[in-house]
Order: structure tokens, then sequence, then C-alpha cells
């Protein structure tokens, strides 16, 4: 082993406390330590920060991370510090003092890891300080907010390209989660990385099971939902508008779940009150707007729920991708139904954005809705959109239960004929009353109780009905226009269908069934311990939430959930055997050893 890889190691197992390196870590960090440049490309919890924060310990000199995640700062500084590592921040929350103190640190090489807001990087001042310092390497978090296409553009992140300029000689890492090309070219270029040597992970996440169920009530399968699988979870509920996330947050609360807002028209203290909270505290339901979850890494989010369908498959995955980080059993849910479609088609064409943007749009809301109806694997169909091949999962509610499909042909004919003869000019309930044959007074005052649709779908409940619209306006068949009270119109696409040219299959509607509280609200992990193995668990996490508190950091920068059921589950009596488990390093074993130690014996 050569002299750096063994270092490398070192660090890993005496200040992380983890065995060996997972994926691609350990040619990133060699090759970093040894002073290469690096672009690294992985989901979300592939662990990125070893990537840089190793190779920073193992050179001389501070590694300097840009990171636009301002608010994350200290949270990550109180965890590095947590595992003995001499970390600190410059941003624009800090007072001058303060500065000046982290300033002369920097200077005296007195500090391992330095997080840099962007902005702040380019400033004379910030440049001479480096400029007086030994450095390790440049870490830039968050790559893609170089580029313009990507979603999160920052301008400060163009100007980056100053570190190469000034110093030439540091070893620069660019990482991101963010997968497709353009942003990877684009990254590459702004930044002066063409010599970097290029890294890129699988983007699959096993751990998380996906699962898109009908849309009923939706707030009362969230209920059902957390209730049944997810009880005193950590998880995250997407939301599109402001008023569903408060109502949505204050309906949990009511149901005992214990649930906090979040959206961008909240005070911005109460804003920061309540992400502190979700960070700090277990099992808080964050209820929010899509304004809420970047750069938050707390790595015990068990799960990610949406209410309303999201504009793209990036979103989704992005926001979805939020859960399980810690690697451990993790759900992604969503409800979808009728609703949503005309909703976000109707966004988009309200919008004020040229046509071009609006077909972008347009296109990925297709994507989006071709993963909601597929009756294939979903994760093959996420990976797929990535341009990653791969094979049906067992772990989303396609492999796990495969929807039946059927020859929907005649069906869907008697939906679009109903449609064409009310004159294409009325909504989805007098459609199906219509076709259902339902007498109401506006069947009457039309006289369409005599059209020869009338009740030829009498055979199907309204659900039924409602899903094969769904799935036909999905499909582009039927368009919802909104200019005429939502009156539902056929396009072009459906003139095949009703000349029996081209045959439609579709999923079969499945009544939604009221989830039992089964095994499976216990996680995989959970599942495999003995009920007196569980209860140590359950009393080192008490320990663990009462040091956090006292400390006033969040419980997982103490240990996380796999750490605690490894010690639960040896049993250790000795600091030696304490400091085999993954997550125990040095610092750790020397300040919580002894308290856990006794705690099992307590135990006994
Ligand atoms: P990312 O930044 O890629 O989203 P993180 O760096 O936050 O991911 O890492 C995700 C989690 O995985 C963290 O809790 C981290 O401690 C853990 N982790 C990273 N590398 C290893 C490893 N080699 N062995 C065990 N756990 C690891
Ligand atoms: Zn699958």
């Amino acid at each position: 082993m050569s002299d750096v890889a063994a270092k490398a190691l070192h660090e890993l197992q005496a200040v992380f406390g983890y065995p060996a390196f997972r994926g691609q870590q350990k040619k990133i960090i060699e090759l970093v330590a040894g002073g290469g440049d690096a672009l690294v490309l992985m989901p979300t919890g592939a662990g990125k920060s070893l990537c840089y924060q190793i190779p920073a310990l193992v050179r001389e000199g501070v590694g300097v991370v840009i990171s636009p995640l301002i608010a994350l700062m200290q949270d990550q500084v109180d965890a590095l510090a947590e595992l003995g590592v001499r970390a600190a921040f410059l941003n624009s929350t800090q007072t001058w003092e303060q500065t000046v103190d982290i300033e002369r640190k920097v200077r005296r090489g007195e500090l391992d890891l330095l997080y840099i807001a962007p902005e702040r990087l380019a400033t004379p001042r910030c440049l001479e300080l480096l400029g007086q310092a030994k450095l390790a390497l440049f870490a830039i978090d968050e790559a893609h907010c170089v580029s313009q296409w990507g979603h999160d553009f920052r301008p400060e992140y163009i100007r980056l390209s100053v570190l190469h300029e000034q110093f030439p000689d540091v070893p620069r890492i660019a990482l991101t989660a963010t997968a497709d090309h353009a942003t990877r070219r684009e990254i590459i270029t702004r930044l002066q990385l063409e010599n970097a040597r290029q890294f890129v992970s699988s983007f699959d996440r096993p751990n998380i099971r996906y699962r898109i169920v009908e849309k009923a009530n939706a707030r009362k399968q969230l209920l059902d939902f957390i209730r049944a699988e997810q009880e005193g979870n950590a998880g995250i509920v997407y939301c599109l508008s402001r008023r569903k996330v408060e109502e949505t947050a204050a309906f949990l609360n009511e149901h005992g779940i214990k649930a906090l807002g979040y959206h961008a028209g909240m005070d911005h203290a109460v804003r920061a009150k309540a992400q502190s909270r979700f960070l700090r505290e277990d099992g808080i339901v964050m209820v929010a707007t899509i304004a809420f979850g970047m750069g938050i890494d707390k790595p015990d989010v068990r799960f990610v729920a949406h209410l309303d369908l999201p504009k793209s498959i990036e979103g989704y995955y992005q926001e979805t991708g939020r859960a399980g980080r810690d690697g451990d059993a993790s759900e992604a849910w969503m409800t979808y139904g009728l609703q949503d479609v005309v909703q976000q088609r109707r966004m988009i064409d309200e919008s004020e954005a040229d046509d071009n943007y609006k077909r972008i749009q347009s296109a990925k809301l297709d994507a989006m809705l071709g993963l909601c109806e597929t009756a294939g694997c979903r994760r093959v169909h996420l990976l797929q959109y990535f341009g990653e091949a791969s094979s049906p999962c067992g772990n989303c509610d396609n492999c796990i239960t495969p929807p039946v499909l059927f020859d929907a042909t005649v069906d869907v004919q008697k939906l679009l004929s109903t449609i064409y003869r009310v004159d294409q000019r009325f909504g989805a309930g007098h459609v199906l009353d219509v076709l259902r044959g339902h007498v109401t007074d506006k069947t009457s005052q039309w006289r369409h109780d005599q059209l020869s649709t009338f009740g030829v779908g009498g055979d199907r409940s309204e659900a039924e009905w409602r899903a094969i619209l769904r799935q036909v306006v999905a499909m582009g068949l039927v368009t919802v226009d909104h200019d005429a009270y939502s009156a539902l119109k056929l396009t072009d696409a459906a003139k095949p269908v009703l000349r029996s040219q081209q045959q439609v299959s579709l999923r079969r509607y499945e009544k939604p069934v009221k989830q039992k509280r089964t095994s499976s609200s216990r996680s995989k992990e959970q599942d495999d311990m003995s009920p007196e193995q569980q209860a140590t668990v359950d009393r080192l996490r008490a320990w663990r939430a009462e040091r956090a508190r006292a400390q006033s950091v969040p419980a997982y920068v103490i240990f996380h959930d796999a750490t605690l059921r490894e010690i639960a589950r040896i049993q250790p009596t000795s600091l030696v055997e304490l400091s085999g488990v993954a997550g125990v390093g040095e610092k750790k074993l020397e300040t919580y050893g002894a308290d856990i130690l006794t705690l099992i014996a307590e135990g006994e």
C-alpha cells in the first residue's frame, strides 16, 4: 500500500470509525490526496463528503470547501468537531471578531477544514488570506450551481475559476449529485477542470422503496401511511401550495403526528426555527413546499411523501433522494390522481414563458406521468431516464405487487365517444354521469339521457372510470380545456382508438386498501433484532437524545441509528470491543465510550 493510501485508510478508521471505503471513494481520495484533480458525480447519500475531508486531513494545510449552503455550515462544522476535526467556516452570518479569529487560525495553520460561501471567496480579502496560508485542496461542493442550465444556478460560482488561476498547484475536487451530461460539461469548462479525472457513480438509491398510489383522499391516505408504517419516524411531505402546507401540517398535528410547516412565505426566523427543530429533534414530519430541502443532509429521514405531482423526474428524484442517506430502508411515497395531471398541464399553459420553454416543461411533465402510469419497475424507469440501464429491482410497488393490465380498448372507446357526443363541452363529472347512466338535472336539461352512449358504462364504478380517464388524459388522448369550464376534449391521438386502429391497455383500478399496522411498520433493519436488542436500541436512543440536547447538536451527529443497532447487537463490555463498531472513531470513543459501556452493563 502506498504511503498516501495507508494514511487515508488510517484517517477513515481512526477519525470516522468506518472500516472500509465505499464505492469509488478509495480511488477518488487517493487521487486527490496525491495532488490530482477530480470531478465526482455521486447520488445523495453515497458519501461525497469523505472524498474531500480525508484528503484534507492527509495533506498538509487547510482544505477549503466552497459551499452555497450557508445555513448548514454551523451543523457541518459541529459534526466535524464531534469527530475531533479542526473545522471552521467563513460566511456573512458571523461577527467581525469571529471572522478575524478564524482568519488568524487559517494563517497559523490551525485548521483542517474551512467552509467558505462562494460570494465571500472571490473577495480580495479572502484571496489574500488564502495566499498567506498553506492550502491542502479546494473542494467545490454542489458544483452544478455553476451551470446556467441547471436548476440551482449561482452567479458567484462562475468566479470560482479564479482558484485555478491564482493557485494552480492546489488540487481541486468538484462534487455534485446532478446527473445529466449538459451540466457536467458546463462544470468542466467553467471551472477549467479539463484535466480532472471524472468519477461517475450509479445513481441508484437501492434502499429507497418507490410507491405511487391512486389519490382518493390524499391527507387521509398520508395519515394512514404514516400510522401504519412510519410512526415516530422523521419524514418530509411535499405540497404544491403554501396553504396546503399549513393545512396538512395542522391536520397531522390534530391526529397526533408531530409536524411542522415550511414555505417561502413564512417569516424567516420561523422558518429557520422549523428547519433547526427538524434537524435536531427525532421523529418530526416536515410539511413543505419545494423551497425546503436543498443541502439538508439529515441522514435519518425515513420517508419523503408527495401529495402533489412534481413537475419533472429531476425534481422528483432530487426530493425523494433526501430520504435514507444513512443507507437504512426508506420510502418514497406519492399520491397521484386526475386532478394532478390537469393542474400541472394548466400551470404550463397559463405560464408567461415562451413556447420553447413550455414545450420543454410539457415534455418533462409527460416523462413524470410516464413514471406514474408505468406498469414496469419504477426504478428501471427512473434510472433509464438518467441514461442508466438496470433490471427490475424488487423494491418498488410495481415489483412487489405487479399491476394487472387489461385490454381497455372498448372502455376507452365508450369514454371517447361520450365526450364526442356531448360536443366536447362538458367536464368529467357530467361525462361520467352520462356514461354510467345517471339521470341528473343536467342530463335531462341537455337531453343527454337520449344519447346512444347513455349508460353504456354502467358496469364500472365511478372510481374505475376516473382511473381510466386519468390514464387517457396522461396518455394525451383527451385534454381538459381550462378556458371552457374544464371541458373534456379529444385530441388527434384519440382518432385511431375510436376507429379501432389502435389498442389501449391500461392498469386495472385497485381500490385503495387501508394499510394495516404490519411488520412493515418496522424497518428491515429492526426486524433482524431480538426484543432485548430492540430495547437496548431504545435506551441508547433516549441517551443520545439527552446528550444531543445538552450539546445542542442534532442526534445523528453523536451516532447514527446503524451505529446504535450495531452496539445493541454486540453488547460490548470493553472499549476495545466498542471501538470495532462502524461509526465509533477515536474521539467519539473517548467522549462517549464510558457512558455507553455503563448503559449496556446496566441493561443486563
Ligand atoms: P453525500 O454528500 O454524497 O450525500 P454524505 O457524505 O453525507 O453523502 O454521506 C452519507 C452518509 O454515509 C454519511 O452519514 C456518512 O457518514 C456515511 N458514509 C460515507 N462514507 C462511508 C463509509 N466509507 N463507510 C460508512 N459510512 C460512510
Ligand atoms: Zn422495481
